[in-house]
């Protein structure tokens, strides 16, 4: 249950500094989400690409959530270099323990994200299972609500049945529209894509056991006006 687990009433109750305390004073909130984020392996390989853009991992287990906090900050003390002015590398990565189906509006203002990324997530293959996806109309609302127009939705799985699903949704919901992976290469989106194929720990197994991935990924889109 969530009882245990500590949410912020509001975003703004949120005290970003205590996660990404080389960022005090800018006033820059988290860019990117990585939603069941298991053991950090995408937000670990992105941060050192992306140094100036804030990412949060979202972790439902105790243990692994706490992994990937003790991962973060060793690699933050390892990976200092006292002598050089320039920031240490992994400041602007950081995790919290949290149920990201039910609470993921209490952590991100409005339009505050350019990435959300659905990895391998659990495909929960039976039909009265389905409501337990990550994916579904009723937070399709709430990822259009906490992604800026323009961002991107990335969505990939070793699951057939899983990737039909979360596409068809997708599809289907107003403020999101398809956008292949050419056109995401050709924007300069490349470093990312190729992170979501390979960086995870269940993007490496999947690897290991020679299984397919597929990739869907979305755009945020502004509604269109009514004339
Ligand atoms: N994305 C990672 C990867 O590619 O290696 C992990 C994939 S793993 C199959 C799915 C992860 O989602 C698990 O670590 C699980 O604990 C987490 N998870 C499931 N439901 C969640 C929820 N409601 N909120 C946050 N995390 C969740």
């Amino acid at each position: 249950s969530d009882h245990s687990l500590d949410y912020p009433a509001s975003p703004q109750e949120l005290d970003w500094n205590e996660h990404y305390p080389a960022f005090m004073g800018t006033g820059k909130t988290p860019e990117f989400a990585d939603i069941g984020c298991g053991f950090g392996g995408l937000l670990i390989s992105l941060a050192p690409l992306f140094p100036e853009t804030l990412m949060l991992g979202m972790e439902i287990r105790v243990q692994v959530s706490q992994y990937v906090q003790d991962r973060i900050a060793a690699l933050r003390t390892t990976s200092a270099t006292p002598s050089s002015l320039a920031p240490s590398p992994y400041q602007n990565v950081s995790i919290v323990r949290a149920n990201a189906m039910k609470f993921l509006p209490n952590f991100f203002p409005k339009h505050s994200l350019t990435a959300l990324f659905f990895l391998f997530p659990d495909p929960h293959f039976k039909s009265r299972k389905h409501k337990a996806r990550i994916i579904s109309p009723t937070l399709l609302a709430e990822y259009a609500y906490v992604l800026r127009p323009g961002g991107i939705i990335y969505t990939i799985t070793d699951v057939r049945d899983l990737h039909e699903w979360m596409k068809s949704h997708l599809e289907a919901f107003p403020l999101f529209e398809s956008v292949s992976e050419d056109t995401l290469r050709e924007q300069g989106l490349g470093q990312i894509l190729d992170a979501v194929y390979t960086s995870t720990e269940e993007g490496k197994k999947v690897e290991r056991n020679g299984g397919d991935k597929w990739l869907a990924c979305f755009k945020r889109i502004e509604p269109t006006r009514n004339v």
